[in-house]
């Protein structure tokens, strides 16, 4: 199983969530040798397979710099941005660096703006969208836990050329302009990790122009199902026929014969929005293989 299929659910000393992760790890290990090692505290975390989550033990949560739900901290987080930085680094930033729960739809960034904040996913998406006019838009590229909304910052221009909108809500980190400029100049470390990071987003936006010139529409939905299964960490997320159609740029009546496809198939469930991976290889084999290509390339970088 790929780590991507994985959801990791939280920590075991979470408060609110305290009682239904303890119910799902009483029905996992009561009675089994695993039992007594977790008691004794030898078990950093356990994986469900049935239900594709991994559930943290304290230690484990800390290594893996992951806030607990609902938690608001300046504790490092799980975005590959930030978890780059040396732990000096880290502690200048953490201060201005505040916890945000972004809602699906929301626009973080208008074309010909100013930028006030930059945003550090950490299981949410964002969508980058050229504007022409009439309010028609595509994709042009796609951000998560593996990188930052407010790129031209670094290449010291703070009006952002497109439109960025949350295309599955869920946790961000976010710092001010000004901060953020001055966290720059400060390490190398961020430069560094940024210049590979924009030459990322620019090969993939590339590969997205040939992809949509080339590549057949069911393939592209099958790529960027994994592209966003991969990025959210989960296999199960929430996406619409509209927003998908309009990320691609095709009509509505495309995405619906093409999920109609793929599910046909058995490589995925869909229904009001809510879909699933069924078969990880086979919606690899289905798809243009231009999810692989973006995917080796953030490893790379
Ligand atoms: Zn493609």
């Amino acid at each position: 199983m790929s780590e991507g299929s994985l959801r990791v659910v939280d920590s075991v000393q979470g408060k609110q969530h305290d009682k239904t992760i303890k119910g799902l790890l009483r029905q996992l290990v009561n009675g089994s040798p695993e039992q007594q090692a977790i008691e004794a505290g030898e078990i950093d975390a356990i994986i469900d397979y049935s239900g594709r989550n991994v559930i943290l033990f304290p230690a484990a949560r800390d290594a893996l710099r992951l806030p607990a739900a609902g938690e608001s901290t300046h504790e490092p987080v799980a975005n590959n941005l930030l978890a780059a930085l040396t732990q000096q680094e880290y502690q200048r930033l953490a201060p201005y660096l505040e916890s945000v729960t972004l809602a699906s739809g929301t626009v973080l960034h208008e074309p010909g703006e100013p930028i006030r904040f930059v945003y550090f996913p950490v299981d949410c998406l964002i969508s980058l969208l050229p504007m022409v006019t009439g309010g028609r838009t595509v994709e042009v590229g796609l951000v998560g836990f593996d990188g930052m909304v407010g790129t031209s910052l670094a290449l010291g221009v703070n009006v952002s050329s497109l439109r960025a909108r949350v295309q599955i809500g869920g946790r961000a980190f976010r710092v001010s302009q000004a901060r953020f400029t001055s966290a720059l100049q400060d390490s190398q470390t961020l430069q560094h990790e940024l210049n590979l990071y924009i030459y990322t987003e620019l090969a993939a936006s590339r590969q997205t122009a040939l992809c949509r010139t080339l590549h057949r529409i069911e393939e592209r939905v099958a790529s960027r199902l994994l592209m966003t299964s991969a990025r959210v960490r989960s296999d199960q997320f929430f996406v619409t026929q509209e927003s998908l159609a309009c990320v691609l740029g095709v009509r509505r009546e495309s995405i619906t014969q093409a999920a109609g496809a793929l599910q046909r198939r058995r490589l995925i469930t869909y229904s009001r929005g809510n879909l699933r991976i069924l078969n990880r290889q086979g919606l690899e084999a289905a798809s243009c293989h231009c999810y692989g290509r973006l995917d080796n390339l953030s490893h790379r970088a």
